[in-house]
C-alpha cells in the first residue's frame, strides 16, 4: 500500500455474517463467511479464506450453502463455526438443521435465508479464492434482520471485562475515591484534606 492508502479507511466497509456450509464426499463442514455479495442479476461472489477446511470443500464439490445470520444469533453459533476447524470436530453435531436439494445443511434457527450456490468461476486472490456463483435454490425464512459485522461486534461479541478500578479512602472522614490513581493535587471534597491524606485499600 501506498502512502496515499489510509488501511483504516477498510475498517468502513460494511459487511454481513454467514454460515457457510459445504460437502465432500463423506466430509462435510461450515465456516462463519462475511464476504457475500450480489455482484449482478444472476450472480453471487463469495471470499473464502484458502487455508479454511470449507473452502476446500467448495473447490473440490463446487457446491456450497450461504445461511443468512440474523440478530438474534447468539455467541455460541459463532464460536460453533467460526473458532475450529472442520477438519478436527463435527460443527453439526447437536445442532437441529435441514437440508437443501443438493444435500447440504440448511440452518434455520437464527438465520432468516439460504443460497444454495454453484461454483461458475474461480478466482484466485493469492490468500483467497473468490468464487463466482450461480443461485440453485433459495428459501426466505423470516423477516429478521440480517446480522452486520458492525452489529455483531456492537450487541454480540463479549466484551473485554473492565480492569477492577483501584480505591483510595480518606482518613480524615472515610471518603472513598475510585479510580485508575488518585491525582496528586485531589482534595477531599467532604473534610477538604489533600491526597496525602488518602489511603490506597
Ligand atoms: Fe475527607
Amino acid at each position: 500500500m501506498n502512502n496515499s492508502v489510509d488501511p483504516q479507511a477498510l475498517f468502513s466497509l460494511g459487511y454481513g455474517l454467514y454460515v457457510i456450509t459445504a460437502a465432500s464426499g463423506d466430509r462435510s463442514s461450515g465456516m462463519i463467511g462475511n464476504v457475500v455479495s450480489q455482484v449482478s442479476v444472476d450472480r453471487i461472489a463469495v471470499s473464502m479464506n484458502k487455508g479454511g477446511f470449507t473452502a476446500g470443500l467448495v473447490r473440490e464439490s463446487g457446491r456450497m450453502n450461504v445461511n443468512v445470520l440474523d440478530e438474534t444469533a447468539p455467541f455460541a453459533l459463532f464460536q460453533r463455526f467460526g473458532f475450529a476447524s472442520g477438519r478436527d470436530t463435527d460443527k453439526f453435531a447437536g445442532l437441529s438443521f435441514s437440508r437443501s436439494a443438493n444435500g447440504l445443511p440448511v440452518l434455520s434457527e437464527h438465520c432468516n435465508a439460504f443460497l444454495s450456490l454453484r461454483v461458475v468461476e474461480t478466482v484466485d486472490l493469492g490468500s483467497h479464492w473468490l468464487f463466482v456463483c450461480e443461485v440453485e435454490e433459495s428459501k426466505k425464512h423470516t423477516d429478521a434482520p440480517s446480522m452486520t459485522y458492525a452489529y455483531y461486534h456492537a450487541n454480540v461479541k463479549p466484551k473485554p471485562k473492565p480492569a477492577a478500578k483501584k480505591r483510595w479512602v480518606c482518613k480524615i472522614c472515610g471518603y472513598e475515591y475510585e479510580g485508575d490513581e488518585l491525582p496528586p493535587d485531589f482534595v477531599c471534597p467532604i473534610c477538604n484534606h489533600p491526597a496525602s491524606d488518602f489511603e490506597l485499600q
